[in-house]
């Protein structure tokens, strides 16, 4: 999806949301709902969407912070359960220069096992550590 502006009739997420698009939805409560990513980097790689349409997570009222945590561990959970997994990654991209593809604000979770070999981002530093302390 290029960027622009989009508004909640055409956002691909207020459709799923809307029940206009299926989705393999594995929770919902008043806020969010979460179900799995269509194109996974693991096994159950979800995401959790507010039903509301925000663009990004600071577009998103802080006083849904402590629901999406709940949604966070709660999914987090099932999901480590569901696919034998000891831990996942929460990743939030935001803006389209973090990686954003979908500007309605969601949260990934990407189950993780032990050698599963899932490269989050491309890996680059910034500095080495040394010339970071050498700069301080
Ligand atoms: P972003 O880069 O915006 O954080 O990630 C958007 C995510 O949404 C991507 O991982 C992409 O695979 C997922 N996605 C995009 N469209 C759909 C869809 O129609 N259904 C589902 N289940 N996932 C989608
Ligand atoms: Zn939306």
């Amino acid at each position: 999806m290029a960027g622009g502006i989009i508004n909640m009739e055409d956002c691909i997420f207020c459709k799923i949301v809307r029940g206009e698009i299926p989705c393999k939805n594995i929770y919902d409560d008043d806020n969010f709902i979460a179900f799995l990513d269509v194109n996974p980097k693991s096994e159950g790689h979800s995401l959790i969407v507010s039903k509301k349409h925000y663009k990004t997570l600071l577009d998103m009222p802080s006083s849904l912070g402590g629901e999406l945590l709940d949604a966070v561990k709660k999914v987090g959970l099932d999901l480590i359960k569901e696919n034998n997994a000891e831990g996942f990654n929460l990743i939030v991209n935001n803006g389209e220069v973090a990686g954003q593809i979908v500007h309605h604000v969601h949260v990934h979770i990407i189950p993780r096992k032990k050698g599963d070999g899932v490269i989050i981002g491309d890996g680059k530093k910034l500095k080495d550590r040394e010339v970071l302390d050498a700069n301080a």
